[in-house]
């Protein structure tokens, strides 16, 4: 069976804030690893960019399910195609704010600093939803080593 990769830009809507976006990612991680999907999830103060890989039926249901999601609206499908291999095959759903250090990623990729999906080509959403988990790990490590070396 082959296995696809899908790329999606949303708006959060209005009366939803910080603790939906937990309860999403804390559902997302637990049925993603069941259903053998993985992916990255951006979220910046209006907008989400989500990356979805995995087999191609399984990938396909949750999207629908993920489209009539009242959380979010104006979903607009960026990027879907076969490949090859996973790209955050590490990731059942990396989840990652588009915050104050961000800013220079999403610099690297649009006209200003301000988080804005719509604005990207499909290249650009997987380089750009690559290189803010990339800084992610990197931070994490950090903070382990920092941790370890005061132990
Ligand atoms: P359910 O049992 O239906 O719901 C789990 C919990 O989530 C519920 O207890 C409830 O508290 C809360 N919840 C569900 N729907 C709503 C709602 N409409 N409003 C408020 N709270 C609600 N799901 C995934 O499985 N994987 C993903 O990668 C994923 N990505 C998402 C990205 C975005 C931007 C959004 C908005 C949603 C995403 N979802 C994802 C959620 C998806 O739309 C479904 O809600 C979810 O898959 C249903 O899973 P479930 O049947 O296990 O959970």
């Amino acid at each position: 069976m082959s296995i696809v990769r899908l790329i999606y830009a949303s708006k959060i809507k209005a009366g939803y804030g910080p603790n939906d976006i937990m309860k999403i990612v804390e559902v997302s991680e637990k049925n993603n690893q069941q259903k053998g999907i993985t992916g990255a999830l951006c979220f910046g103060p209006r907008h989400f960019l989500q990356c979805l890989e995995g087999q191609r039926d399984v990938v396909n249901r949750l999207y629908n399910t993920i489209v009539t999601d009242e959380r979010h609206t104006d979903v607009e499908l960026l990027y879907y195609s076969d490949i090859d291999e996973r790209v955050f095959s590490d990731w059942a759903m990396g989840y990652v704010l588009a915050e104050q250090s961000l800013h220079e990623i999403v610099f690297r990729f649009s006209g200003n600093s301000q988080f804005n999906p719509y604005e990207f080509t499909s290249k650009q959403a997987i380089r750009f939803l690559q290189a803010v988990v990339e800084e992610r790990q990197k931070s994490i490590k950090t903070k382990v080593e920092e941790t370890e070396s005061m132990a």
